[in-house]
Parts: structure tokens; C-alpha cells; sequence
């Protein structure tokens, strides 16, 4: 593209209104203004707020939003083409969308299945409500953006029809021709025809592009409208949105930005902020992030084959097809019975050890992690352990203090009250034995206070150190083995994070 000037695509953002419905997606309005403020940080173009005319849970939205100050973005109120029969003038639902935001966007009905099913008018009307709506909005706003609803459905169904809907917003003034795939069903092929005709039907007409994901297309459609010429994304945080989701800004944008040579308000310094915003608006909107979403998620740059991870020590290039530091993400090499050499010297450099190629404490430690996840170790996930176990290999682990022996005993005596677990543990420290007890809500808390107590005696700086996260996972029998639990707990010190993992019959001696 050199040479070129950039072409700027506009970023919409509907989590907001499209995004809330999702199956589990249920958003507060102190919600609805953290991700408000997430997405401005981001440097999306317009965050569509709701639907002022058909919810008041919306409109208060827009009352508070005023008052927000927004670097990027602006607010846009969502809502529909008049009703049929009387004037946009006259039309409540309208007036409450000039009253919510001076962007706005109506939706208008492509399909003539819907105009008789759903609208029950006549054709006719239908394209005279579509320009009487947008033409009195643009009058009265400053931006309106039209959504063309269904109307691929409805192209393949009446192409000339569809056609004749965008040409009455057209001619009323839309800014932008958004064209939706309401039903998620059309594949980039049927886009590449479609768009072409409408682009010869309405050569200087911007278009943009509103796809839902229920042929898992809706990236890729989105992507091939904008590579046809388009200027306007509308999509979720996370591909979240109604049955399959919506398009997934979190993946387009990355490849506007960094692939297609697009230029976009979020630009490659925002974008170093894409995987911790998408993980701040999946919190405020209690959802758990997906460890495989593509770009963002946890696994997203995670390698496991000991042959791909030999190719990347050589060149990262070979297994990633980004900079995961570009979207804020990071290379992580998984530690498993899998691993070949190459896992254990890289994972080692993170630890500040360089292995030689040839040292035979690698394959001491390859040995030793196959015979643990066999008993149901799982190192990927606990990568202090995999740290102690290096350690050991070469001969440079430090014991602190060794078990000597616990006792733990639960107490239930009155019924309305919860049982007391009182814990006593021995352990020895450099030939002195401690020998303490403590009480907590449960045994494994009770064992954890009684440890701390013997310990922190000797070394103050465990004080510092939280129990983060306990993840307990039971094991199936195996040859004649009884079933295990395994344990993976996760600690901080405020500065950092570790995991560790134990495994055992007994969930005590695990943790
Ligand atoms: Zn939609």
C-alpha cells in the first residue's frame, strides 16, 4: 500500500445494546458506564448506549452519559423507522432518540417478507418511512447512521426491493449504509456478489458492515465488506451478542490495525491495550474470558508440541502469526509430558536460568514431569512447581523446611452453627522443630494458618503472601489405582503471582 493514503474505517461499538442480548450478559448501570469509559479508553469511534424509545433503563443511560467526559467516543442512540401511518415528527419513539444523543441510528426493514409479516404495511410505505425517518433525523441531529436490518436475507430473497430500501436512506441523507446480516446465516462468497451489486446500484454510497456469528462468518464477512470498499464496523467486546454473538471487535480491529493497512481512531498504541480491556469488560460484565479467543485469550500464543517450540527459539515468526506484545497478549510455553527439550531450556529463561543444549539435567527434568502427570501432576498450570523441580534437577533448590507430620480435626457440635476444623502441623527448620496449632473455616484454611504460624517465625516475608485462588479437581481411578485429587493453588505477594500443584488421595496432603 505504499504511497496510498490509509483508508479510515469508523469503529461502532454495540456490547452496550446488541452485546447485552446474550444468554448471560446482564449489565448495571454503573456496568454500563465502567465499559462506557473502557471503550472511550480504547479509542472506539461511537458506543451505541440502548434504545431510549423502548426501555427507561436506557434513557437514564443517556441522562448520565451526558455528563461523562469522553476523550474518543461518542454516545449514539439506537431505534427504529417511524411508525407506519403517521409522521417521524409525530413519532414518540423518535423524539426520544433526538433527545438521547445527536448521533443516532434507526434500523429500517430490507426484507419484504418483513414489511407484511412483521411491519403489515404495504411496500410503498415501508420505503416512505424509511426516508421520512432519516430525513427528518438528519434535520434534527448530527449523525445518522442507517441499518439496513436483514438485508441479505432480503437481497436474496427481492433483490430489487432490498436495493430500493437503501436507495430511500440514501436519498434522505444517511451517513452510512450499515448492511446487516440480522440472521448470521450468509457466508463471505454471497457477501463478495451482494456488495458488488449494491455498489453499482449506489456508487458513492458509504457503506458499513452489522454481522451476526451464526455461520462463525461474522468476522470474515465483516473483513470482506471492508476490504470491498466499507468504512463503518459495528460489533461487540468479545463477540458477544444474541444465540452465537455478534461480529468480535477484538479480532477485527487487531486486523484493520495490523493486517489490512486500515486506519482506525485505536491505531498500534491503543491496540497494546486490546487484551486488557477486553479482560476489564468481560469483569464488569461478569462473563469468564475465553482462553482460546483468538488474539486476546490466554492460549492464544500458548505452545505445547516440543516441535514447534524448537522452531520458535530459532524464529517466533514459524507458529505465531503476530507479535502477541502488539495486542497486549504474550508467548507462553506450556510445560507437559508433550514437552521436548526446547520447553524446558525457554521456560528456564524465564526462570533467569540458561541451560546448555546439552545439559543432562534437561532430560532429568523431561524424565521427571512424564512420571508426575502420569499421577496426575499438571505442570502447564503450576509453573512455581515446574521452578522447584528445575531447581532440584541442578542442584540449586534450597529446602526451607521439611514436614514432620499434621493432624486435622473437624468439629460440628451445634446444628445451626458451621463445624470448627482445628489443625496441628510439625515441621522442621534447619534441625529446630516447630510444633504449632491453629482453627479456621475448614481444614485446609486451619492447616494453612498453623504452617504460616510455624514459619513466618523463621522468614517474616510469608506475611506478604496470599492464598489468591484454590482449584480442586478430582481425578478418575486408573489401573487399579484409586481415584486423586489434585490441587492447584494460586498465591501473590501483592507484586507477583505463582501456582503450584500437588496431587494426592487425600485433598489435605494435596493442598
Ligand atoms: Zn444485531
Amino acid at each position: 500500500m505504499a504511497g496510498k493514503e490509509k483508508r479510515k474505517v469508523d469503529i461502532y461499538d454495540t456490547t452496550l445494546r446488541d452485546g447485552t442480548q446474550a444468554e448471560e450478559v446482564s449489565l448495571q448501570m454503573r456496568d454500563k458506564i465502567s465499559i462506557t469509559h473502557k471503550l472511550d479508553e480504547l479509542g472506539i469511534d461511537y458506543i451505541e448506549g440502548g434504545w431510549p424509545g423502548s426501555n427507561p433503563k436506557d434513557m437514564e443511560f443517556f441522562e448520565a452519559a451526558k455528563n461523562l467526559k469522553l476523550d474518543n467516543s461518542r454516545i449514539t442512540a439506537f431505534g427504529s423507522t417511524r411508525r407506519k401511518g403517521i409522521k417521524a415528527a409525530d413519532d414518540p419513539q423518535i423524539a426520544a432518540l433526538l433527545k438521547a444523543s445527536d448521533v443516532v441510528t434507526i434500523f429500517g426493514k430490507s426484507w419484504h417478507l418483513h414489511v407484511k409479516e412483521a411491519l403489515r404495511t404495504t411496500l410503498e410505505e415501508n420505503l416512505e418511512m424509511i426516508h421520512d425517518s432519516v430525513s427528518y433525523l438528519k434535520a434534527n441531529s448530527d449523525i445518522v447512521f442507517y441499518d439496513a436490518e436483514h438485508f441479505f436475507d432480503g437481497y436474496k430473497d427481492n433483490p430489487g426491493y432490498a436495493i430500493d430500501t437503501l436507495k430511500a436512506a440514501n436519498d434522505a441523507g444517511a451517513n452510512c449504509l450499515v448492511l446487516c446480516d440480522t440472521n448470521g446465516g450468509t457466508l463471505p462468497g454471497e457477501i463478495v456478489s451482494i456488495v458488488e451489486d449494491v455498489q453499482k446500484q449506489l456508487p458513492s454510497a458509504p457503506l458499513g458492515a452489522h454481522m451476526h456469528n451464526d455461520s462463525e462468518c461474522a468476522v470474515a464477512n465483516t473483513l470482506v465488506l471492508l476490504r470491498m470498499g466499507g468504512v463503518h464496523v459495528q460489533g461487540t467486546i468479545n463477540g458477544w451478542g444474541e444465540r452465537c454473538g455478534n461480529a468480535n471487535l477484538c479480532s477485527i480491529i487487531p486486523a484493520l490495525d495490523l493486517k489490512m493497512g486500515f486506519e482506525t481512531s485505536i491505531g498500534k498504541q491503543k491496540l497494546l491495550r486490546l487484551r486488557e480491556i477486553s479482560r476489564t469488560i468481560s469483569e464488569y460484565a461478569n462473563m469468564t474470558p475465553d482462553s482460546h479467543q483468538p488474539y486476546v485469550g490466554r492460549s492464544a500464543f500458548a505452545h505445547k508440541g516440543g516441535v514447534h517450540v524448537s522452531a520458535m527459539q530459532r524464529n517466533k515468526q514459524t507458529y505465531e502469526h503476530i507479535e502477541p506484545e502488539l495486542v497486549g497478549n504474550r508467548t507462553r510455553v506450556l510445560l507437559s509430558d508433550l514437552s521436548g527439550r526446547s520447553n524446558v531450556i525457554f521456560k528456564a529463561q524465564e526462570f533467569g536460568v540458561e541451560l546448555d543444549d546439552k545439559d543432562p539435567a534437561i532430560a532429568e527434568v523431561l524424565e521427571q514431569i512424564k512420571d508426575l502427570e502420569n499421577k496426575g501432576f499438571l505442570y502447564e498450570s503450576a509453573e512455581a512447581s515446574f521452578e522447584l523441580l528445575l531447581k532440584k534437577a541442578l542442584g540449586k533448590h534450597r529446602r526451607f523446611f521439611s514436614l514432620k507430620g499434621f493432624r486435622v480435626i473437624d468439629e460440628k457440635r451445634e446444628w445451626d452453627r458451621p463445624p470448627l476444623s482445628e489443625a496441628t502441623i510439625m515441621v522442621d527448620v534447619e534441625g529446630s522443630i516447630e510444633h504449632t496449632a491453629a482453627i479456621g473455616q475448614g481444614p485446609v484454611d486451619a492447616m494453612n494458618a498453623a504452617l504460616r504460624k510455624a514459619l513466618t517465625k523463621f522468614y517474616p516475608v510469608l506475611e506478604e503472601v496470599r492464598l489468591l485462588d484454590y482449584k480442586v479437581r478430582i481425578l478418575p481411578e486408573d489401573k487399579g489405582t484409586a481415584a486423586v485429587t489434585r490441587v492447584i493453588i494460586e498465591s501473590g505477594d501483592g507484586s507477583s503471582k505463582w501456582s503450584t500443584v500437588g496431587v494426592s488421595e487425600n485433598i489435605l496432603e494435596a493442598s
